[in-house]
């Protein structure tokens, strides 16, 4: 197999076929030697159906893997990476947002030039609100100064690898993926090429600011632990600060012998060292927690059904909780 398409798919019922559609158009002859896999990732509307359908009649090699819930796109990704026995494995959305006919260039890319193992598509403008560009910028400048990890800021997840990298990235045996994280940390030389983002074909983002800041928070716990540094460091900062408050008030004390006072200065203390303390504590236990899923080991996603449009005949694997 040359190449593996692999397509999360969340409640993306309305586009299915197009996405198979446009994608078989742009690709041509690449077609023959293409694996378009859709990983369903527990949709609540008839993506199913649709892929089920597809697979049925689909002219070229199209194979599903469904969910048993919904796992998250990182979890699509790794079981889409998985599944993939291309040569060449790119990711891309459903939604239509990153056109297929991108696959091409960047084939075209990586056989142009041996050197680059990788090929990542970067927004030359994005198309995204003021609130929400200012708190990935900073978001971004915050991983930066704070992990080893250089992350480009503007690439996607739509990229392409050569089988080496697809390799090293699931050699990574950890729960909690952060996949931007995972495509800087293990490496290899990555082309950046500029893409125009398109407006979604159907139905509406998974994305919300919470949701955003969530998976924020998950990265730079998963590629950092300056957060666990900083809360020491402020801790041993305001220490010092109490011995100096401490010897000024003995001092005071012993030469003017200052009346009970300071009210208002005890419940500022009391306020800032508890909210201090709290926050220490809140880092501590957002790796602890961390931690703890991992050395549960459950499984990062539940398959509960896989298709195969060249084995019809093999039906739908049972249960199947690869970790
Ligand atoms: N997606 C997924 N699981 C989720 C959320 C999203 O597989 O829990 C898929 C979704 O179907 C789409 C891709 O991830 O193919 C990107 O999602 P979306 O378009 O909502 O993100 P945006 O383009 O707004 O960043
Ligand atoms: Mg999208």
């Amino acid at each position: 197999m040359l190449l593996s398409v692999i397509v999360p798919c969340y409640n993306e019922e309305g586009n299915i076929d197009r996405f198979y559609e446009e994608t078989v158009r742009a690709l041509g002859d690449l077609m023959p030697r293409t694996e378009i896999i859709f990983v369903n990732d527990g949709s609540r509307d008839a993506t199913l159906e649709k892929l089920r359908a597809l697979c049925a009649r689909a002219e070229y090699r199209v194979r599903v893997v469904s969910f048993s819930r919904n796992f998250g796109k990182e979890a699509a990704l790794l079981a889409g990476l998985r599944s993939s026995e291309g040569d060449f494995t790119v990711i891309i959305d459903a939604d239509l947002q990153q056109n297929p006919e991108y696959i091409v260039k960047m084939m075209k890319i990586l056989e142009e030039h041996p050197e680059y193992d990788a090929v990542a598509a970067y927004q030359e403008e994005r198309k995204e609100g003021f609130i929400i560009s200012a708190f990935k910028h900073a978001f971004y400048k915050v991983i930066d100064s704070m992990t080893d990890v250089k992350i480009m800021q503007a690439a996607s997840d739509f990229r392409l690898l050569r089988r080496p990298v697809v390799e090293a990235i699931l050699s990574l045996p950890e729960k909690c993926r952060f996949s931007k994280g995972i495509f800087a940390w293990v490496g290899f030389e990555t082309f950046y090429m500029p893409y125009k983002v398109e407006d979604r074909a159907s139905g509406t983002s998974k994305w919300n600011f919470w949701k955003l800041m969530m998976y924020a928070f998950d990265g730079i716990i998963a590629f950092s632990n300056k957060p666990l540094i900083m809360s020491s460091v402020v801790g041993f900062f305001i220490f010092m600060l109490s011995i100096l408050y401490l010897v000024i008030i003995v001092i005071k004390t012993i030469l003017w012998g200052d009346p009970v006072a300071g009210f208002p200065t005890l419940a500022c203390l009391i306020l800032m060292l508890s909210g201090i303390q709290l926050l220490g504590i809140g880092i501590l236990g957002q790796y602890l927690a961390k931690d703890y899923t991992e050395s549960k080991g459950r499984p990062v996603y539940i398959v509960k059904e896989t298709m195969d449009s060249h084995k019809p005949d093999a039906g739908p694997e049972k249960v199947s909780g690869k970790n």
